[in-house]
Parts: C-alpha cells; sequence; structure tokens
C-alpha cells in the first residue's frame, strides 16, 4: 500500500529544532505528492482526533524559531493499550496512514507501540534538548540549549570574579549530565556534578574547590545537572555555605535552556531528519528513527531505545579539573 497522508506530532519537552524538522516534514511530503497532517499536543492530540492539513505555506517563517508550532504535551492515557488501539481505529478512518513523532525516549516507547500493535508505519525524529538517546550522537535542541546555557553561565563568571564567589549553576538533566558535562568544558567549570558521575561525593566536590583556592583561584563555577546524587544545586549551596562558611549563589537556569532560536546545527539535524523520515514512510518503512553517527545520517530500529542510555564521555567529564588549574 502506498502511503498518501501522514501525520506528524511533537511530544514530551520541547526542543528547539522541532519546527525546522515539521517544516521538512511538509515540504518533503509535499514535493513526493503526499498530504501532510499536523498533530497538536503529541499522543493527547492522538486521542483526541485534533488533526489539521499542514500545507507547506503553513510552514513559512518557523525554521528560526523555538518551541513547535504543534504545542507539546505528555499524556498518561497514551500508556493504555486499549486507547493506543482506538488511536489506530481512528488514524485509519482519518486516512492518515503512517506517522512522524518528534520527541524524546518516552515519545519513542509510545510510537514503538502503536506502531507495533495497531501496524500503523511509525517514524521518529529525535527531539530532546539532554541528547541521551542510544543510537544517535545528536538529538534536536542539544546543541542550542548548550549555546544557551554557556552565553548564560559567560554573564556569571563575570560577577563571580568580580565579587570572588563561587556559583552553582543547575542545568537540565534529570537522568543525564550530557548537557552539564559538555556545559562544564564550554564554560571553563570549576567541577562539573552529574548522575552518572563515578565516585563523586560532597567531600570530592570540597577538595576539589580548596585545591583551586590554594593554588589562588577566588571564583568558582561548578555545573550542576539537576538529577545529581549529591543533591540540587540549593541543597548543595545550604550546605557548603553552613559547613565552609562560603560565599556562595546557587542559579538555576531552567526553562531558559528549553527556549530561543535553534543553532544552525539544530536547523540542519532537523531538516535532513524531517525530509529523510518521509521518503522512507513514503518507501514503506516502519519503526525507525533517524539519528546522527560519525557526522552521517543513520537508521536505527526503535528497539535501539532498549540499549541503556548513553552517559557523557569519560575522557570529556575528567578534563573539567584538569582544565581548572
Ligand atoms: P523528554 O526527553 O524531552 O522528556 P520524552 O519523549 O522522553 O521527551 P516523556 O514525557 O517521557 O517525554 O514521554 C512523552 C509521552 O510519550 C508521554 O506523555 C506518553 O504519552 C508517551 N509515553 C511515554 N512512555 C510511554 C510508554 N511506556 N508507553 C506508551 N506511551 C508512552
Amino acid at each position: 500500500m502506498s502511503v498518501k497522508r501522514i501525520g506528524v506530532l511533537t511530544s514530551g519537552g520541547d526542543a528547539p529544532g522541532m519546527n525546522a524538522a515539521i517544516r521538512a516534514v511538509v515540504r518533503q511530503a509535499d514535493a513526493l505528492g503526499l498530504e501532510t497532517y499536523g498533530v497538536y499536543r503529541g499522543f493527547q492530540g492522538l486521542v483526541d482526533q485534533d488533526w489539521r492539513p499542514l500545507t507547506s505555506r503553513n510552514c513559512s517563517n518557523i525554521l528560526q524559531r523555538g518551541g513547535t508550532i504543534l504545542f507539546t504535551a505528555r499524556c498518561q492515557a497514551f500508556l493504555v493499550p486499549a486507547v493506543r488501539a482506538q488511536v489506530g481505529r481512528d488514524l485509519r478512518d482519518a486516512g492518515i496512514e503512517a506517522l512522524v513523532v518528534i520527541g524524546g525516549d518516552g515519545s519513542f516507547t509510545g510510537a514503538d507501540l502503536l506502531g507495533r500493535e495497531t501496524g500503523i508505519p511509525v517514524a521518529g525524529i529525535p527531539g530532546t534538548i539532554d541528547n541521551d538517546l542510544p543510537g544517535t550522537d545528536r538529538t534536536l535542541g542539544f546543541d542550542t540549549a548548550l549555546n544557551t546555557a554557556i552565553e548564560a553561565i559567560d554573564r556569571i563568571r563575570d560577577t563571580a570574579s568580580a565579587h570572588e564567589r563561587v556559583f552553582l549553576v543547575e542545568v537540565m538533566g534529570r537522568q543525564s549530565g550530557m548537557l552539564a558535562v559538555h556545559t562544564a568544558i564550554a564554560c571553563g567549570a570549576e567541577a562539573v556534578l552529574f548522575p552518572e558521575g563515578e565516585g563523586e561525593s560532597f567531600e570530592g566536590l570540597v577538595a576539589q574547590l580548596r585545591s583551586g583556592w590554594e593554588r589562588g583561584k577566588r571564583a568558582s563555577i561548578i555545573v550542576v545537572a539537576e538529577g545529581d546524587k549529591v543533591g540540587n544545586a540549593y541543597a548543595i549551596g545550604e550546605r557548603l555555605r553552613k559547613d565552609h562558611n562560603l560565599d556562595l549563589r546557587v542559579v538555576v537556569l531552567g526553562h531558559i535552556q528549553r527556549g530561543g532560536s535553534p543553532t544552525a546545527l539544530d536547523r540542519i539535524h532537523g531538516s535532513w531528519w524531517g525530509a529523510e523520515a518521509v521518503r522512507r514512510l513514503a518507501a514503506g518503512e516502519s519503526g525507525f528513527f533517524l539519528g546522527l553517527k560519525a557526522g552521517e545520517l543513520v537508521v536505527q530500529p526503535l528497539s535501539r531505545l532498549r540499549d541503556p542510555r548513553p552517559a557523557p564521555p569519560r575522557t570529556l567529564s575528567d578534563l573539567v579539573p584538569i582544565l581548572a588549574r
């Protein structure tokens, strides 16, 4: 059966570059003579049958915008097999014969289940600022979020130096230290705390700071991933202040990291993956997601998601204290 109408949705946390992917899906489909339906608010839109045709013209002027024109949501109902079965029937009734899902590992799991249970062909495009999907070196939004965090920390560094203070800066990444470690390297942090960090301890952090002071450092930036097992930035800050009488401030970058215009790389990857997803669905493929390995576009089965979550390279995290000398 050749596909004539495909659906596209964004799900989970929003990530800059999602709009580039939507635009590429719609315009590549258009070029192949296929129709695209935009599904609103992720899987919730599938449950509510909240979908509308999207044309190439609807995608004008969105490439450079953060967020997602299709909105995004988390949808508990989609965890229920009977709900997914109904979604499969509704999609068929609407003539939507294949689906592109742009999101993180949760969204890919939902897409995989929908595809296998209902036979609707599905394709995944990695869209999460966490960069924590197996099978791809990059996900949409990571590069932008990284650059946003670095820009913010460069400003914090100025005031940290002026006041000779320690700053704890919390970045996103509940289960993944990818953003924290890359941010720490790129902003020259004195230390980084992240969930996969081995042998991390409060005492280790204090020893690291102390050795910096002994070498004449008066200002320090410590990057903390929000999910770090040593504790969140406020708790660590309180302890450092109390036990070590430090002049210290805590900054939680929070949702600032999600917004903003996507970097060139996030626009390029979104465009590349969006178009490739449509070409492969049109050719009858299903159950895959797109990624990047060694600079090349790669195609992975959605079952790859069961592989371990990638951790930041040890060679990179080990560099943080060395480069802070
Ligand atoms: P991010 O990494 O940015 O958080 P994500 O895609 O991992 O993105 P989740 O909130 O984990 O975000 O998942 C998004 C949605 O995917 C959920 O709200 C739910 O609708 C669906 N989903 C997640 N896990 C499953 C599952 N095991 N079965 C079915 N659907 C799921």
